[in-house]
Parts: structure tokens; sequence; C-alpha cells
């Protein structure tokens, strides 16, 4: 990786000097930087706004103390994080991660991404995101529960509907978005639109849970269209078996696509016949199984340990839908070497630097995260506006404007790219598109952050 431009490259110089223990939140922004080289020579403006090393500087990180007692009686300490990135275009927005690799990396990172890809949606969002190292794994409901609130009971002096609206991300799903909404509110006596992925009688919006798996295939079909090319009769791999990775496959059979393998941290599963997803739902999303299980329930369908080796099945298409940095250089290869042709992020970074050169090197038809898992913020953000206005859209409102705001990213992305010459490469087109509207916004704002 190359960050060309000298202010960007003495930028990212001095970020990593400062926080040279943050090796996920450092990738982020090498990434994007080596795309805003081209920006950075056209407009010397932004460099002397400072608009480039105020972006890689949180407004707010909160780092705080939840303490929770266990069904044995026993104290609990877990590390809870909220980063308030960036608010130039709207509210802080972002998901909640519930898991033992969450970090102040981690957390930094992905609170880093999500001020572009939220930029991207054209929704009023600022950047954010959340957590704690807390592993709900194998935790009984009460557990689940009184860890979120007490997590909530400091949060909560932190966020407001008009200031910071946390989601779901990994671990955090429907229930706990529940527990911690009900938190909130007996601590403020305010039902209101704090938190988005809320249960439909509770001001939730329809359509929220499939969102991001949904608009993957949206704007992965987007991309192979325009290469004329698509998802019907392809074969295709998908990592986790979690909310993104599940709706990505209800949407990519939907499209006539024939998804062969899924997975979970501890292994994958292969049906050479076709995953059955209502099976998977009812292992993962009923009774809260491994995936291990699926192989057991479903004849002619074979169980492997070892999450990684799903990259080694031959596909034409590969959704990684799990977690970060799950594909690396040699995964890649092996991809490419395989027959695939094209590779859609569900998951926040799934690829690494290696991985990302690999697929650009060979023409792979290639949607970073950013871009393509942003339908779940997008419709988070169409929650908050049925939340403001007080009104319910039906489900096909919900999800034509998702899907016309996935044709909008892949048409901006696009767009972009071939502005600064780098047409086809949506890594780029995606970075410069939505920083652009974030740094006029900053630059508008003058040095107010
Ligand atoms: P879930 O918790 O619902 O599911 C995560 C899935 O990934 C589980 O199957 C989990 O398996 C698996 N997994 C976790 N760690 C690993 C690992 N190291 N190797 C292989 N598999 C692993 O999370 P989501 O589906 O919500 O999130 C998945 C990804 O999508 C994350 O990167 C998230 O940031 C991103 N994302 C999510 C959005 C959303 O709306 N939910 C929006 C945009 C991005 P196990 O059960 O064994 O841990």
């Amino acid at each position: 990786m190359e960050i060309k431009n000298k202010h960007l490259s003495e930028v990212y110089g001095a970020l990593a000097a400062k926080n040279a223990s943050e090796p996920e939140f450092l990738q982020a922004v090498a990434e994007v930087f080596e795309s805003l080289s081209p920006v950075a020579d056209a407009r010397p403006d932004y460099i002397k706004a400072g608009v480039f090393s105020r972006i890689v500087e949180p407004e707010r990180f909160v780092q705080f103390r939840v303490s929770w007692v266990d069904d044995n009686g026993n104290v609990q300490v877990n590390r809870g994080y909220r980063v308030q990135f960036n608010s130039a275009i709207g509210p802080y927005k972002g998901g909640l991660r519930f898991h033992p690799s969450v970090s102040a990396s981690v957390i930094k990172f992905l609170g880093f991404e999500q001020i572009f890809k939220n930029s991207l949606t054209t929704l009023p969002m600022g950047g954010g995101k959340g957590g704690s190292d807390f592993d709900p794994k194998g935790k009984s409901e009460g557990e689940i529960m009184r860890f979120c609130q007490s997590f909530m009971t400091e949060l909560f002096r932190h966020i407001g509907p008009d200031t910071d609206v946390p989601a779901g991300d990994i671990g955090v799903g429907g229930r706990e978005i529940g527990y911690l909404f009900g938190q909130y509110k007996r601590l403020t006596n305010r039902f209101e639109g704090v938190l988005t992925g809320k249960a439909i009688g509770s001001g939730g919006s329809l359509v929220r849970t499939q969102a991001t798996g949904y608009g993957l295939l949206y704007f992965a079909d987007e991309m192979l269209t325009d290469r004329g090319l698509g998802i019907d009769g392809k074969t295709i791999l998908i990592s986790g078996s979690g909310n993104v990775a599940i709706y990505a496959c209800e949407k990519a059979q939907a499209m006539g696509g024939k998804v062969v393998a899924m997975s979970d941290s501890g292994g994958y599963v292969y049906d050479p016949e076709g995953i059955k997803l209502d099976v998977v739902k009812q292992i993962k999303e009923v009774e809260r199984l491994r995936i291990s299980e699926y192989a057991a329930r479903v004849p002619g369908s074979t169980y492997t340990a070892g999450c990684r080796g799903i990259w080694s099945i031959p596909c034409d298409i590969a959704l990684p839908c799990a977690t970060q940095n799950e594909i690396n250089g040699e995964e890649a290869k092996t991809l490419v070497k395989n027959g695939c042709f094209a590779v859609a992020e569900g998951a926040n970074m799934p690829s690494t630097p290696e991985a990302v050169e690999c697929f650009l090197a060979n023409g792979l038809a290639y949607a970073p995260a950013k871009a393509s898992n942003a339908g779940g913020v997008a419709t988070s953000g169409l929650e908050m506006v049925q939340n403001s206005i007080r009104m319910s859209w039906t489900a096909p409102e919900v999800d034509e404007k998702l899907h016309g705001i996935m044709k909008n990213i892949y048409a901006a992305a696009k767009g972009a790219a071939a502005e600064y010459g780098m047409a086809g490469n949506l890594v780029a087109g995606a970075n410069i598109a939505g920083f652009q509207k974030v740094a006029d916004a900053m630059l508008w704002q003058g040095i107010s952050y």
C-alpha cells in the first residue's frame, strides 16, 4: 500500500506514531488515504484547513467500566466504548459490537469507516461506533439483560436522537437492542428514536433486519449487471451465519444464485445442493446453536472445522459476511485460481490489503464494504426518519428506498473513480465520494472540531 501524496503520508506517519498499538485503525486509515491522494493533490484548500489531520482524530472517545453480576452471583467487569468520530454531516451513527476481540483499535477502525459509509448513503448521519469485549456466547438471558442494562447506564449520557444514535453489529441483535432501549427509557423517561434496529412495535422499521444482506445483493447485482454479468445461476460462498450472512443468502437465492457454503467462527458447512436457509435460520436465529449442527440435520452436506477453509471451495462469487481480515492474500489467490470473478463485502474490512490488491490486479468485480454493506445503516437512517415523522412505512416502501440508495451508491462510487482517473476501482471511488461530502461540510463549518 502506498500513500502517494506527501501531506497525507506525513499525516499518516504522525498518526501511526501516536497509535502504534492500533493496527486495525491504522489499516483502515491507510486504505482511505491511499485512495485520497489524487484528491489531496487537487484540493490544497482541504490541506490548508487541516481536514485530513482532523478527520483521523475522533471528536470524542469514551471508554467505561461495565460491571454486572452473573448467574452464580459473581461480579464481572467488562470494558465499554463509544467513539464519536465525526458529526460534520449529522448526528453520530453506527453500531455496537459485543465480542471478546473488541478493543479501542477495532472500535476506531469501525467508527472511521462509518464516516464515509454514512456519507455515501446521502442521508444526514455522522460516523460513530461502540461496543464491549463482553462475549454473549453461552450467557443466559438474564446475564445478557443485566449486561445490556449496565452498559446503557453509562452510555445513555453520551447519546440522544439528535446527538448519537447507536444500532446493532456483531453480537448485538434485536434482543440486545430491546434491553438497551428499555434501560435508556427508564433512565431518561423518554421514548425516542435513540437506537435503531428496534422491534416493529417499538418504533422499528420494517426491512431493517434484512437490510445489510439485501443491500449487499442489490449492490452486487448492480456491479455485475454493469459488467454484463448477474447473480442468476452463479455459485456463491457466504462466510458467517449471523444477521448479514443470513439475509445475504436469502436475497442471493431469490435472485437465482446457488449458495453452497456458510460458516461461523468454528468452521464451515458445504452443501452441494444449495444451502437450506430455513435450517440455518432455525439453528442460528431460533436455537442459537453452532453451524456444525447443519451437517447433522441436512443429508449430503458436510462440516469442516476451521472457518477459513471456506475460501478453498470453488465459486463464482464470494460474499464475506463475518468479520474483519477474514480473507488474506493467499486465500484471495485461491479464490481467483478457482475461478471466482466477483467479491462483494458484507462484513467490515473483511479483506486484508494484500487480498484487495489481488482482487484488483486480477480484474475481479470487487465491492468494498463501505459501499456494499451500507444498506444496514441506510435503513437505520430511514428508521430515524420514520421516528421523526411518527409514521411507519410498509416493507415494500422501505425495500424500494433501500434498493434506490444502493444503486445510487454504486453510481457515486463508479463516477468518483472515473473522475479521478481510476475507472472501475470502486475502493477508490467509494472513499472519494464518501470523503468529499464530509470534507466540504468540515470546511464550511470552520475549525470547530
Ligand atoms: P452477527 O453477530 O449476527 O454474526 C456474525 C457472524 O460472523 C457469526 O456467524 C459469527 O460466528 C461469525 N464470526 C465472527 N467472528 C468470526 C471469525 N473470526 N471468523 C469467522 N466467522 C466469524 O453479526 P452481523 O452479521 O451483524 O455482522 C457481520 C459483519 O457485518 C461485521 O463485520 C459487521 O460489522 C458487519 N456489518 C453489520 C451490519 C448489520 O446491520 N448488522 C451493518 C454493516 C456491517 P460465531 O457465532 O461463531 O461468532
